[in-house]
């Protein structure tokens, strides 16, 4: 399957599980926009929008943000991550929207990425989200995914992953996939448990075929010594203990150490059913 099979498959299953792939940051117009995704760099979206009711109702709009002081807006964004820089980099970047932009948050990436705090994946966001540019924003979620299910190979930068997402996918896709993947990555494919079972993606993923892969047979076992060995301990046993693995799959272990590392002494296959794909 090529790069960009695989990226259209993956992303026309996402379609299926999220039917609405839209951002999770309350905002009701750009500059709010801007100033929510802003915050929620290194910070989860929840908690920047339980901080953005109150922060919006005390500056209502970019005049009243370039007015204050980093030191008046800083209490509002307190439980935010890093609130310091943000509260400095959201007083200038309201100060160059006026004073550089009319008043309007700009909608180009190029001109977004001149403000105050704001990178290239900020930019893209906004860019995407406010003003349907077709942009593909790469963040922690995106880059894990990417690299999972083989949408990118060899892809250790933020950058390359973009360049070879934005080559798979047709560009009229580039902005839904964005938010497909993240929530993808947020909620299915986590970074410490990624929920393989119950994943419609997971036909297309090369992750996942990767954990389903069974051990080669050993050779070479003396089925005189038992009827299984177990790889890990080394050691040959006739009674295996059963376990279920994280996956729920009842499985054949080592009696002595738990492990299901166990192979049949006389054929060299392993025990491992093929749903134990974490074993
Ligand atoms: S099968 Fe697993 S690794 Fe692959 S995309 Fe789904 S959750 Fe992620």
């Amino acid at each position: 399957m090529t790069r960009k099979e695989r990226a259209q498959k993956a992303i026309a299953a996402l379609r299926v599980a999220i039917p609405q792939p839209e951002t999770e940051l309350a905002y009701t117009d750009p500059f709010e926009l801007i100033v929510a995704v802003a915050l929620s760099a290194q910070c989860t979206d929840e908690r920047v929008n339980k901080v953005t009711p109150d922060l919006f109702a005390r500056f209502p709009d970019v005049q009243a943000m370039a007015d204050t002081t980093p030191e008046e807006l800083f209490p509002f964004i307190r439980s935010i991550s890093y609130p310091n820089n943000k509260s400095k980099h959201l007083v200038g970047m309201a100060n160059m929207i006026v004073h550089d932009f009319g008043g309007d948050v700009p909608s180009s990436i190029d001109d977004l990425v001149k403000l105050p705090g704001v990178g290239r994946k900020t930019a893209q966001v906004v860019a995407s989200v406010a003003f349907d540019v077709d942009a593909l924003p790469v963040d922690t979620h995106v880059f894990r995914v990417s690299n999972r299910i083989g949408l990118a190979e060899n892809a250790n930068t933020p950058t390359k992953v973009e360049r070879q997402l934005k080559a798979a996918l047709p560009q009229a896709d580039w902005s839904e996939g964005h938010h497909l993947l993240i929530l993808h990555g947020r909620y299915t494919c986590t970074a410490r448990s990624p929920k393989c079972a119950s994943c419609n993606v997971s036909p297309v993923c090369r992750y996942f075929k990767k954990l389903q892969a069974l051990p080669q047979t050993l050779n070479g076992l003396d089925k005189k010594r038992g009827k299984y060995y177990c790889k890990t301990r080394k050691h040959y046993f006739d009674v295996p203990d059963e376990v279920s693995d994280r996956a729920g799959t009842v499985q054949l272990a080592c009696p002595k150490c738990g492990s299901m590392n166990v192979f049949v002494t006389a054929t060299g296959h392993t025990t491992k059913r093929v749903k134990d794909y974490r074993v």
